[in-house]
């Protein structure tokens, strides 16, 4: 989690101190590691494919093209359930990091022990992200929620509550150590009619928690086909989905959206690992939803909710873009929506998807690196 390498530091003469926890005993170790490099084993599954935010960072000023992406952050929690922070204190350190949009995810009511809201909560804080959003002052704030997903691929949220929000993220929160090949209950989630985003989708915890095992290019396909987005997040013990599976999503077509998950507005930082992880993974930023304009972003809810069926009145109406609400026409194939969003209305989200030769060798490795040890305890987040 630190900004720069340590070996650059110490390079330009400064004091290895300056590191986050970093004290004189740490550093001397360091300074020792940096003269006369150890071995550095290889790391076990649960400790593997996760990339340091001084690399991230690295990869993302090797790539300006890709800078826009940190304009929005899609994930991160506030005081109204598991975060620190109000709504403003997390604009005002987005807006500190340059960020013109963020979306603001609380959990929802099951996840009791993060004190999930139920929808009259969810629609009191939809009140006070209008007021925010009223003074005009950056960045735009997206009401959203990360809900709960069962196993079967259900919501616990009612759909009329959801349909009001700007972007709603899906998430796996139990029975995530679950051994067996978990491909359809990505698809049921996938399936659901009122989630755009698949959150944190592996449900890995460095160090703590391996994650669902699936078959990732048959999943990659299928949320290309629902129109369902499968979420990076750039939160530095989770980065979910990683590089490996982000290469899979990348051939299948899937679109990506890249939130940090911070509970604080210290981890609103790290964004530069997700947006790392896709510059790595080859994922086009024509299909990042970071990199959307307000409207077009709407219009891609929109679509994703025509696609997957979702049908009250409330869909396709939206509030961004200054908190006009306007009506967008979502039926695919119809004009109303931007040029790309019709590319992609007859494209991706037709029928046929043609996987993109992914080797079984490779997806066996997946399968097996996805295998999560016994007896660890499970825990809500
Ligand atoms: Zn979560």
């Amino acid at each position: 989690m630190w900004p720069e390498e340590a070996a650059d530091i110490e390079q330009s003469g400064r004091s290895l101190t300056e590191l986050r926890a970093i004290g004189p005993f740490t550093a001397s170790f360091i300074a020792r590691w940096l003269k006369d490099r150890p071995d550095v084993p290889v790391p076990p599954p649960i400790r593997d494919g996760f990339i340091t935010y001084a690399y991230a960072r690295a990869v993302v000023a090797a790539h300006p093209e890709w800078a826009a992406a940190a304009k929005s952050d899609q994930q991160m929690h506030t005081d109204e359930t598991d975060g620190s922070a109000t709504i403003d204190e997390m604009a005002e350190a987005g807006r500190d990091l340059g960020r013109e949009r963020i979306a603001i995810t609380d959990h929802s009511r099951t996840l009791r022990i993060t004190n999930g809201m139920d929808e009259a909560r969810l629609a009191a804080q939809g009140e006070r992200i209008d007021a925010v959003n009223a003074r005009g002052a950056a960045p735009w704030v997206l009401k959203g929620i990360e809900m709960d997903v069962t196993p079967e691929g259900a919501g616990d949220m009612e759909p009329a509550a959801l349909a009001r929000l700007d972007l709603v993220l899906g998430a796996f929160h139990s029975k995530l150590r679950l051994r067996d090949d978990q491909t359809e209950r990505y698809f049921r989630a996938l399936a659901n009619p009122d989630i755009q985003v698949l959150a944190h989708p592996r449900g890995r915890v460095y160090n703590f928690r391996p994650g669902l095992s699936c078959d990732w290019e048959r999943v990659a396909r299928r949320a290309s086909e629902t129109g369902t987005v499968l979420e990076i997040d750039a939160y530095p013990d989770r980065q979910d989905l990683d590089v490996e599976r982000l290469r899979i999503v990348a051939a299948e077509g899937a679109w990506i959206s890249i939130g940090t998950d911070a509970h604080s507005p210290g981890e609103l930082a790290f964004l530069e690992i997700g947006i790392a992880a896709a510059i790595l993974g080859g994922v086009p930023r024509e299909r990042v939803l970071n990199l959307l304009s307000n409207l077009a972003l709407a219009e891609r809810v929109g679509l994703v909710r025509a696609t997957k069926g979702a049908n009250t009145n409330e869909r396709g109406t939206t509030t961004m873009a200054g908190g006009k609400r306007e009506r967008i026409d979502t039926t695919p194939g119809k004009s109303g929506g931007s040029r790309f969003v019709r590319r992609e209305a007859r494209g991706r989200f037709s029928t046929d998807q043609t996987s993109a030769g992914r080797s079984v060798a490779q997806d066996k490795r997946v399968k097996a690196k996805n295998t999560a040890p016994k007896g660890m305890k499970d825990r809500g987040d």
